[in-house]
């Protein structure tokens, strides 16, 4: 495997993109970057500040102003850990209206190149747009998928909410993650499409390094 080595992991909610992202990067000792948790930490700020969500500019002034880091699997909002805070209600439904901001995405994917940089570009990164806007060249380019039923198990095992709720807030979200204007979650080109519906989590990640040990 090269020095450097850029793992691209894409998908809609639930599917166990963390779990597999945290496999691979400890497998092969890479960094782990999830996007995701900061898009949550920039929404978390959002909502902190009291600003007006449909003022767009008010919000990409916000987020332009706030330090986001990941390290030891904390998400640090300026400084301070808000691995918890991002996984509460308020954030969870707010944070695609957030992500659909253009500016704000210009801000994170700017974010992500650097960390990704400053970790000797060597890093599994997951999210929705990371193999089709952030990473391009990445060398490695998976998205998974698995059908919304086994995605609402996955996630309520992981809330403890019920299934029925947990499925309809999945199912609005990724709605509104694939049809927004900018960046939408989409199968990036020379993508490995994997479907997670009847693996476990483990199998998946060996299915990764297999093709990760390829290039
Ligand atoms: O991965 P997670 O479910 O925590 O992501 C939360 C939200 O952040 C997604 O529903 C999506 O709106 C947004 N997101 C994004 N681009 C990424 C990662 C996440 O727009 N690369």
């Amino acid at each position: 495997m090269a020095d450097e080595i850029v793992i691209a992991v894409d998908g809609p909610s639930g599917v166990g993109k963390s779990t597999v992202s945290r496999g691979v990067a400890r497998h092969f000792r890479l960094g782990h970057l999830d996007t995701g948790a900061l898009y949550r930490a920039a929404t978390l700020a959002v909502l902190e500040s009291g600003v007006d969500r449909d003022d767009a500019e008010a919000v990409t002034e916000v987020v332009r102003g706030i330090d986001l880091d990941q390290a030891d699997g904390e998400t640090r909002l300026n400084g301070a850990d808000v691995s918890r805070a991002i996984r509460s209600e308020a954030v969870t439904s707010a944070v695609s209206e957030v992500s659909a901001i253009e500016e704000v995405r210009h801000v994170l994917v700017e974010m992500q190149r650097r960390w990704v940089f400053e970790h000797g570009n060597r890093a599994v990164v997951e999210g929705r747009d990371i193999g089709s806007v952030v990473f391009p060249d990445a060398d490695l380019k998976v998205y998974l998928t698995a059908d919304p039923d086994e995605r609402a198990r996955r996630r309520s095992g992981e809330a403890g909410t019920d299934h029925g709720t947990t499925r309809a807030a999945i199912e609005r979200r990724d709605a509104f993650d694939s049809t927004r204007a900018v960046s939408p979650l989409t199968v990036a080109e020379g993508a490995v499409v994997i479907d997670t519906t009847h693996l476990t989590l483990p199998e998946v990640v060996d299915l990764v390094i297999a093709e990760a040990s390829l290039v």
